[in-house]
């Protein structure tokens, strides 16, 4: 395995590590597919489905052989992450009149996001390097995952938070598993270019949404959706997208199941931006070549307010693989969508509602056809970012005493 430059096409090792090409690209994991033997993997993939403890327990290093084979297993941390739900509502299917409808829960990990399914590769990776000190700068979900699997594997996570517009929630809980956190006076873009500029020397593992690892663990959300369905897939992966790394690691994983001949074809992804930070919907919808970083990012979808998402090269490239589309969705309609899956019984943060919000704008401009199939990805959990729930219900009193309890349920 070794790690090539989808800029400059330069290849270097996995060690010493480095985030970044000399020339400034983004790195992406070479995987050597052609030696491998699908059937054989297939079986294997199937029987790891009973384990219950051990590496292989994991809904990622399940896929171990296409994620990262040569880490030995003593450096893996894992809390059996991934091994998520998938839920098909009839009530939401039904509304939106297409054939066919899944919710791929990633909300259901063990810290709450789809965040773990990348960072249990890149910490396991860090230690089997000798590093001991983690960071990331985060919107709030990367830093409770990477706070919770240093914590597991008795290393220190610091974590850069913007001062503003980050759920309190995901920072106590960040803090709670032992992490430090430091909040800066400035944006996630300030954070990320601080940590890549500094953070190696500081003696760092950097974390942040362009590490390759994190790609590599993430593309087993795809895999694990694909396993669930028998090795097929809907026609549309419907894809939230912020710093964009979801995107760029799902595209990754529909062409290494494309030429590894266990899917005929790669699905259509729709990607999802919250309108107020939506740089890259407006890149591909206007046609420029490169992206106008949003100045001011501005969505109560805390998970997507980043204004220069670093992946937006790779994203691109996945857009042209899958045939994608991109489209924007207002605060508005993200709330409505998310009141439709919390009352359906799933659930999630605003964030990944941006994914039903979407998907019911393609159907209605007739994009996405009553015949076709979808899955959304539930990117993060319903107590994740409970401000946004504030004025929506009634104040519950809190002083029950002295009630008429028959009076209570009229
Ligand atoms: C990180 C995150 C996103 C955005 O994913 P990117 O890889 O940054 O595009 C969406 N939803 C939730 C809940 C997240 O935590
Ligand atoms: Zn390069």
């Amino acid at each position: 395995m070794r790690l090539k430059c989808v800029d400059c096409g330069s290849r270097c090792s996995l060690e010493p590590f480095q985030v970044r090409c000399g020339c400034g690209g983004l790195l992406e994991v070479e995987q050597e597919l052609a030696m491998v033997d699908a059937e054989l993997l297939k079986r294997r993939f199937q029987e790891r489905l009973s384990e219950r403890m051990g590496v292989y327990a994991s809904g990622v290093w399940r896929y171990k052989e296409l994620i990262f084979p040569e880490l030995p297993d003593e450096y893996i941390v894992t809390k059996y992450e991934g091994n998520t739900g998938m839920y098909a509502p009839e009530p939401i299917r039904e509304t939106l009149g297409i054939r066919g409808l899944y919710f791929k829960a990633q909300s259901e990990n063990p810290s709450g996001s789809f965040k773990d399914n990348g960072m249990t590769v890149a910490v396991s990776h860090g230690r089997s390097l000798g590093y001991s000190a983690f960071a990331c700068t985060s919107t709030g979900n990367t830093s409770s995952s990477l706070a919770m699997y240093a914590a597991m594997g008795r290393s220190q996570a610091y974590v850069f938070v913007p001062n503003r517009k980050v759920s309190a929630n995901k920072v106590l809980q960040t803090q709670a598993y032992g992490a430090r956190v430091l909040s800066f006076d400035g944006t996630y873009d300030d954070g990320i270019r601080f940590l890549e500029k500094r953070g190696e020397e500081l003696g760092l593992y950097v974390c942040n949404s362009v590490n390759p690892l994190r790609i590599e663990g993430q593309k087993s959300i795809i895999y694990e959706i694909a396993q669930t369905l028998g090795w097929s897939l809907p026609d549309w992966i419907i894809i939230p997208g912020g710093a964009l790394s979801n995107v760029s690691a799902l595209g990754k994983g529909l062409a290494d199941l494309k030429s590894l001949g266990f899917i005929p074809s790669v699905p259509r992804i729709a990607l999802i931006q919250a309108e107020g930070a939506s740089p890259f919907h407006r890149m591909m919808a206007s046609g420029s070549p490169v992206l106008t970083p949003a100045p001011r990012p501005d969505t109560l979808a805390s998970a997507l307010n980043i204004g220069n998402p670093p992946s937006w090269k790779k994203a691109r490239s996945v857009m042209e693989m899958s045939s994608g589309v991109t489209c924007s969705v207002t605060d508005a309609e993200i709330l409505a969508a998310k009141a439709q899956i919390d009352r359906s019984g799933i659930g999630c943060e605003p964030a990944s509602a941006a994914t039903l919000a979407g998907l019911q704008k393609l159907v209605a401009e007739k994009t996405i056809t009553k015949d076709e199939t979808a899955v959304c990805i539930l990117t993060g959990n319903l107590l994740k970012d409970t401000d946004v729930l504030r004025g929506s219900f009634q104040d519950i009193p809190v002083d029950l005493s002295g009630s008429d309890w028959e009076a209570l349920l009229r």
